[in-house]
């Protein structure tokens, strides 16, 4: 009698977003799975490639040139065993198994590629955050997010349109205001990139420009900024704006904005030639209780401590687009680091999932938060919740930990030796390279 060979259909796991999370989970099941072809992991994101997120402020200003340091999907789908699908997705059948990618178009607006289906088995949801400006009128005309590289290099026109305005203008002159909303690290750390922008500017031939031409006011809600932070590493850090000439308000709420600037609560008109929103997150509204999945009131999917969504256990959510609860009654926060750590659980937990094991929950490790306030200084704590106090670093050593960061990403991206390679060559360009974007 001949023997039954049973065949296991191939397991199709799809990641939407490749980002500081869903980028390292394809890369991780990619090599475990995909390459021995024991299921098809398919990454889908709408842009082509991928740039780490906190280096958004860096593009903006100029000090980073994302056409240097982007990663094309594509290639390193290939080189990591995994299919990669350009596209935005816009629904989920549930039933079906089957999401719902939307048209792709030209600059022009004609379709290149129409609506798409893509089926799955294993569903991950990884597609980050967008700002949130809480319906505020006016921000959405007048203020400029910084949630991807496409609103960077715009900010980044903007900014050198006006210091070549400012330059080129004999008679002296207004400031040029820029004004940024919300004091969380991409406030403080954008306020900072300025003054390196122009100091830089100025020493490539924008006459007439220096710092003080430029008015940066950085306006936060709160009692203080980088409220995350403990107290003394918010004060260190505003003393550190203070002394580079940013304008720190706190206790403000900005009510409104127009062509002029911002409005506070008491019809105060806070000046702005350029203004950036950058005062908290949601995931995107398309988000809220998609296909009948629990979303929050900021449509973050809720999922239980295993990554899995309350209502289907084969969907799973991580980073920015996850609230995920911990055992002490707080959630998981939008960070890099979060994503990180999750990308790594949730691969363990499909892995678990498809060997029919029980799924671990995940725990939150806190190693602390730095901000870098550009080539001036970094400061911040060091192992948050891993110490009962934690430490605060300031200086060369917290830009040596700020750094590991991003380190850490490329590393789980990359590899080691790979990893040590693109430092050679960044270390390379920072020789022969402007050390700012100027076009
Ligand atoms: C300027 C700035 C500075 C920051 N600095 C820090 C910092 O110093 N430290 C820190 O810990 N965190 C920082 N953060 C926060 C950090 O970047 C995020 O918490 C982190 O990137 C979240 O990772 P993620 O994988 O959830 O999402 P992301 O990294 O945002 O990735 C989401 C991906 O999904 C894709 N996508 C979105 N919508 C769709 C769709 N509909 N279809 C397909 N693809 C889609 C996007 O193109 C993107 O590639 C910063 C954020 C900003 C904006």
């Amino acid at each position: 009698m001949g023997r039954i060979i049973l065949i296991v259909p191939k397991k199709k796991i799809v990641i939407i977003g490749g980002g500081a999370g869903g980028l390292e989970l394809a890369t991780r099941l990619g090599h475990k799975l995909g390459r021995s072809k024991k299921a098809q992991i398919i990454l889908v994101d709408r842009n082509p490639s991928h740039l780490w997120k906190p280096l958004l402020h860096e593009v903006a200003t100029g000090s980073l040139d994302d056409g240097v340091d982007a990663l094309s999907y594509l290639a390193h789908a290939r080189n990591h065993y995994f299919n990669f699908q350009f596209g935005s997705l816009t629904d989920i059948d549930r039933e079906q198994c089957n999401i719902t990618l939307a048209d792709i178009c030209d600059a022009q607006g004609d379709v290149l590629v129409g609506e798409r289906k893509l089926s799955y088995d294993i569903l991950v949801m990884a597609l980050g955050s967008v700002s949130n400006d809480f319906a505020t009128p006016g921000v959405k005309e007048h203020c400029i997010f910084l949630d991807n590289s496409q609103q960077a290099h715009h900010f980044h026109s903007q900014m050198l349109n006006l210091f070549l305005k400012y330059s080129a203008t004999k008679a002296k002159k207004e400031k040029v205001n820029i004004t940024i909303v919300g004091g969380g690290a991409t406030g403080v750390e954008l306020s900072a990139e300025l003054h390196n922008a122009v100091k830089q500017l100025t020493s490539y031939g924008f006459e007439g420009l220096d710092h003080q031409a430029l008015n940066v006011t950085l306006v936060e809600a709160g009692e203080r900024i980088l409220p995350v932070l403990p107290p003394r590493i918010s004060l260190s850090a505003q003393q550190e704006l203070v002394k580079l000439g940013v304008n720190v308000l706190t206790q403000t709420r900005v009510t409104r904005a127009d062509r002029e600037g911002l409005y506070t609560e008491d019809n105060q008109l806070i000046k702005g030639d350029l203004m950036v929103w950058a005062a908290g997150i949601k995931a995107p509204d398309f988000m809220k209780e998609i296909a009948g999945l629990e979303t929050n009131r900021i449509n973050q999917l809720v999922v239980e401590p295993t990554l899995q969504t309350t209502r289907d256990a084969n969907i799973f959510a991580i980073g920015d687009c996850a609230s995920c609860p911990q055992p002490t009654g707080v959630f998981v926060p939008p960070r890099a680091q979060s994503a990180h750590q999750m990308a790594s659980h949730c691969y363990r937990n499909i892995l678990a999932l498809l060997a029919e094991r029980g799924l671990k929950p995940y725990i939150y490790k806190d190693h602390g938060s730095l901000v870098s306030l550009s080539k001036f200084t970094t400061i911040g704590s060091l192992m948050g919740n891993l110490l009962r106090g934690s430490m605060m670093i300031e200086g060369r050593l917290a830009r040596i930990f700020y750094i590991s960061l991003y380190r850490m990403h490329q590393v789980a991206l990359h590899g080691y030796i790979q990893t040590s390679l693109m430092m050679l060559v960044g270390g390379i360009n920072r020789v022969i390279r402007p050390r700012l974007k100027l076009h």
